[in-house]
């Protein structure tokens, strides 16, 4: 795969815009591939395009290759994003930290939060949804074993946040969603996305009706589709390596 450099490098903009259509083929391609490897519908994958740190100029490229859904991590970064792409039906998804001061406009704004780990934090994106807004999809970010970060509900105490998360009314609790820590082996990245899809599988047996499986990044997208991921988060193989410095 080739990873695009971006405008900062110098490229030429409609060269830049054709390396990102490229990619995203070959991210497609490569979704079907592991889904038909591991004998699943490749229709059962949805692929999310991290648009983080890159402009709207590549999302909008990106639009027009044909993806439609775009997440992001950072509020103020989206809040501007959506405002530059406001002509373009785009489906929102919010997939970093959410700090509780920042709860509303992610509420106003978002299709889907991915990164839910509290209750607290739940109860305010329910309670500041608009009314005249369908329900938040919520995904509870689970730590599962292995995992780097310091976010994410531990696996033992995941049942208890989802049967509270999913009484709350303004909210609809779609799934599980983990990042588990960087590693090469495919068979060693495969266990922790078995550990979500078993936790999941878990919650469904005791009455929850969860159907998403918000698991894997650019470098192991594929083992998380053989352990049964309905969404990948895929960023730097679409837009190429981010630059934290420049943007943030
Ligand atoms: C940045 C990010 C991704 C995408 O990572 P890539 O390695 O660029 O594909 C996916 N999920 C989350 C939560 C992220 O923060």
């Amino acid at each position: 795969m080739i990873c695009s450099g971006t405008a900062r490098k110098g490229f030429a903009a409609h060269e830049i815009m054709t390396t990102i259509a490229s990619n995203l083929q070959a991210v497609r391609n490569a979704i079907v591939t592991a889904a038909v490897t591991s004998g699943r519908t490749p229709d059962e994958v949805v692929l999310l395009a991290v648009s983080k740190t890159f402009p709207p100029a590549a999302m909008r490229e990106a639009y027009h290759a044909g993806q439609s859904r775009f997440a992001e991590s950072y509020v103020q970064e989206a809040l501007e994003k959506l405002a530059a792409l406001h002509d373009l039906p785009i489906e929102w998804h919010f997939i970093g930290p959410v700090q509780s001061n920042k709860t509303r406009p992610i509420a106003e704004n978002f299709s889907w939060v991915h990164s839910v780990d509290r209750l607290k934090i739940a109860e305010r994106l329910s309670a500041q949804r608009p009314p005249d807004m369908p329900p938040l999809n919520v995904c509870l970010q689970v730590n599962v074993s292995a995992e780097d970060s310091k976010s994410g509900v531990a696996p033992d105490e995941v049942t208890g946040l989802a049967q509270a998360v999913a009484r709350l009314p303004q909210l609809r609790l779609r799934g599980l969603m983990a990042i588990p820590a960087p590693c090469d082996d495919i068979a060693a990245q495969r266990l922790p996305f078995a550990q979500l899809r078993e936790l999941r599988d878990q919650l469904n047996r005791q009455g929850l009706n969860l159907d998403t499986l918000s698991m894997g990044m650019s470098h192991d997208f594929a083992a998380a589709i053989a352990e049964g991921a309905t969404m990948v988060r895929v960023g730097s193989a679409i837009f190429g390596s981010r630059n934290y410095g420049e943007n943030q």
